[in-house]
């Protein structure tokens, strides 16, 4: 048995995500509830005592039922607590449904969700249906494509882009790339904002460089920031606001009540980095 094998053999009965060959996340799974391979990847629902239920594509974590604010409120609130009058916002990914259900938190008038896989959005309203809520309101446009290409055919704009993704390896890879956000330049309205996850801190640091040089060539306004998800790899995330002409610490209004991670004093101090990520990005 091949070292690698003998890495790989686990009980059953445990998940294991691999950040490296050597270094992952384990979770105890107390029942498997999902499990099954779309034309994109495979897509997995297992119940965890501590995490609750938990949705992995290949393998990876995408949320659980008990951490999963912390991503969602840091993914969407920051750019609401700017844009001067968001309206018309897009979704590229975001299958589980827990990026809209933080937007429609808004009085805005339109969201379009553009998720390429329809079992990943199958499993959500199935398993986590507090999460994906959102899908059946009536301000939602569901469409089933690659983002990617959607993008590149619309001839709509929009105020604010949320980039949620998974990680950039499958059908997600396009949507880490320069050309993915050069097109979507032509969907955004004056003033528009784009969020978007860029992975871990610790362990796609070279990633985050490499994405923060393609983003200051195109646009005005390009802001890391960060936050705590305990679920995710080294359990810290980071972020990218772009803009050409909304600046991110221009504070124009509070966010929503209930909320359990954001606010506006983290807003403020999600956008202060440490040293080695300052150090990156130059
Ligand atoms: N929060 C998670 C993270 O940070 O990894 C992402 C969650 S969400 C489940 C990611 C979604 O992106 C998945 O449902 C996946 O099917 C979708 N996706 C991947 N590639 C895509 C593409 N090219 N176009 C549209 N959706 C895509």
């Amino acid at each position: 048995m091949t070292a690698d094998k003998k890495i790989r053999e686990h009980s059953p009965l445990e998940e294991r995500e691999y950040h490296t060959s050597s270094v992952g996340l384990f979770f105890k799974v107390d029942r498997l509830l999902s499990k099954k391979e779309s034309p994109y990847q495979k897509i997995e629902v297992i119940e965890n005592e501590y995490f609750g239920r938990i949705l992995l594509l290949d393998g990876l974590v995408q949320t659980t039922e008990k951490d999963e604010y912390f991503y969602h409120e840091m993914l969407v609130h920051p750019a609401f607590l700017v844009h001067p009058e968001p309206r018309d916002i897009l979704i590229i990914g975001g299958g589980d449904g827990g990026v809209l259900k933080e937007i429609l938190r808004y009085p805005v008038r339109s969201v379009h969700l553009v998720e390429i896989d329809s079992q990943v959005i199958e499993v959500s309203q199935k398993y986590f249906p507090w999460l994906s809520s959102g899908l059946k309101d009536r301000r939602t446009e569901l469409v089933i494509a690659d983002g990617r290409e959607w993008i590149e055919g619309t001839d709509r704009k929009f105020d604010i882009v949320y980039v949620d993704s998974s990680d950039p390896v499958g059908p997600s890879t396009t949507l880490h790339q320069k050309d993915f956000f050069q097109n979507m330049k032509q969907c955004l309205n004056k003033d528009a904002v784009i969020a978007a996850q860029t992975g871990s801190l610790f362990y796609q640091l070279e990633e985050i460089q490499k994405k923060n040089e393609f983003l200051k060539k195109l646009f005005k306004h390009v802001f890391f920031y960060t936050s705590p998800v305990p679920t995710y790899p080294g359990g810290s995330w980071s972020f990218v606001y772009v803009s050409d002409e909304t600046h991110p610490l221009q504070i124009k209004r509070n966010p929503p009540e209930g909320l359990k991670y954001f606010n506006p004093d983290i807003h403020r101090a999600a956008f202060a980095l440490p040293n080695f990520l300052k150090e990156k990005l130059g």
